[in-house]
């Protein structure tokens, strides 16, 4: 690829059940809506298939307008067109009622998804629109892969090759099998991530067509120099001024001590994955330390969510003025708390890519994170990861550890508290050089051009 050789633009087409910003649960949102982006700039098609759920914030739609019908599934299906992001969105909108559920997860996920697959297929077919591409994602729309070879390509589409991502292998492991046998291309969010799971069922006899490529993120939508939720703009040049002006909007904002303190922010779904008993252990570690924290969580296990609702009630009884937890999801608020916090803590069991430490950089938050899957890919220790990082033309970024223990969480943190003590001046420039590198996608997106490419070879 290069050169002076022109690529004919593809066709790509994403068929997914999260798009940020109107329907996000996690991770696989943002990388939907900003890896099409990064495609779509280097001059390709893309367009998205999208269930028209009834709970979607539709100001974030454009020209959102009726489009057309078809039958198929003993039902109509309404398409609704709009742009999201500057994305060419198609909205399915089955008369049955089954994307009329007030969620996007929670009822029937396995049949509401795999009508949508179905359905999304069959109104290509029914356009008669050809794409090279067909991108689906996780075990959500992983039926796309084996409906698609079991009936659509018979029909005229036979150009289209099917592309896997897996986000997160965690979830609904029959599908994403069944989905590996499918794809002619399968690839996972970071290459660390990819060896973790090579040895699962699903994925072993399919290591030849499996690649891990990285996620980015979309630097337009992540701006410390653009945007709306911060007190004061700032780039890499003034990042300290910026950053302080965040803190103490951050601090008023939530009743905290308006004191020049080392602030520990973490935005995270609580979740076993995320190291719940690393996240508690943490909170008490960087209070001990004099410092403040900031978490911000929602957890979809109810036991889970009472959990931190005791835990908050403690702290904000016992460290009112330094500890705050806001349990609840709050988009504005994670900007916020990215712009104000001097770290960002990561402590996963696993972790196939992370977009939450990727995002600190960008903000001049300093990462903090265990070493794994694809935290291990884009953090690298200020102390103990030089020759790794250089052998990837960058700069150590951050703080890190290995075990899964107390141990590790205070063997990152006690380092990071203590620099951000003795050495501002240090501290100060590594925040201007982790802001200054670039965790976007235009790396990324030229990879999975060039997997695309190799999918129709
Ligand atoms: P996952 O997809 O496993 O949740 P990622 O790190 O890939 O983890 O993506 C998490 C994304 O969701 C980040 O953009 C993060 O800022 C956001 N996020 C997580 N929890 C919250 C919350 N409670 N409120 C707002 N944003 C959140």
């Amino acid at each position: 690829v290069g050169g002076t050789i022109k690529e004919p633009p593809m066709h790509v087409v994403h068929i997914a059940v999260e798009m940020a910003p109107i329907a996000k649960v996690g991770g696989l949102g943002d990388v939907v809506t900003s890896l099409s982006r990064a495609v779509q700039e280097l001059g390709h098609k893309v367009d998205i298939i999208f269930p028209k759920y009834d709970c979607m914030n539709l100001s974030n739609v454009k020209d959102f307008h009726f489009r057309q019908s078809f039958f198929w599934g003993g039902t109509e299906i309404k398409v609704w067109f709009g742009k999201v992001e500057g994305l060419s969105v198609y909205f399915l909108e089955p008369q049955n009622g089954m994307f009329w559920a007030g969620c996007i997860y929670g009822r029937n996920d396995g049949d509401r998804f795999g009508f949508f697959c179905h359905a999304a297929l069959e109104f290509l077919l029914q356009i008669g629109v050809h794409p090279d591409i067909l991108h689906c994602h996780d075990w959500s729309s992983a039926p796309v892969a084996w409906l698609f070879k079991e009936h659509y390509r018979h029909y005229g589409m036979n150009k289209a090759r099917i592309v896997f991502t897996i986000h997160n292998l965690e979830f609904g492991a029959g599908h994403i099998a069944k989905a590996m046998q499918h794809a002619d291309k399968a690839t996972t969010v970071s290459r660390t991530y990819s060896k973790e799971v090579s040895g699962n069922p699903a994925i072993s006899p399919h290591l030849y067509k499996f690649h891990g490529i990285l996620n980015g993120i979309d630097p337009d939508i992540w701006d410390p120099y653009n945007d709306n939720f911060i007190p004061v703009a700032y780039t890499s040049e003034n990042v300290v001024e910026g950053k302080k002006a965040a803190k103490e909007a951050l601090q008023q904002r939530l009743g905290l001590n308006k004191s020049d303190q080392p602030l520990v922010g973490i935005i995270t779904r609580l979740t076993v994955q995320k190291g719940i008993h690393l996240i508690k252990h943490a909170i008490w570690r960087a209070l001990d330390r004099g410092g403040q924290v900031v978490l911000l969580g929602s957890a979809p296990d109810p036991r889970i969510q009472n959990d931190f609702v005791n835990l908050a009630n403690q702290l904000h009884s016992s460290h009112g003025d330094r500890a705050r937890l806001v349990l609840t999801y709050d988009e504005p608020l994670s900007h916020l708390i990215y712009a104000g916090s001097d770290f960002i803590l990561v402590p996963s069991i696993f972790e196939p890519c992370g977009l939450t430490q990727l995002v600190a950089m960008r903000y001049g938050a300093i990462p903090v994170v265990r070493k794994t899957g694809g935290l291990y890919d884009t953090v690298y220790d200020v102390d103990n990861d030089k020759e790794r990082a250089q052998a990837q033309g960058l700069e150590p970024n951050g703080f890190s550890f290995d075990g899964a223990d107390t141990a590790g969480v205070d063997y990152a943190l006690n380092r990071a508290i203590s620099a951000w003590y003795d050495a501002r001046e240090w501290f100060n420039s590594l925040c201007k050089r982790v802001m200054e590198q670039d965790w976007s996608w235009n790396r990324p997106a030229l990879d999975y051009m060039e997997l695309y490419h190799a999918a129709r070879k």
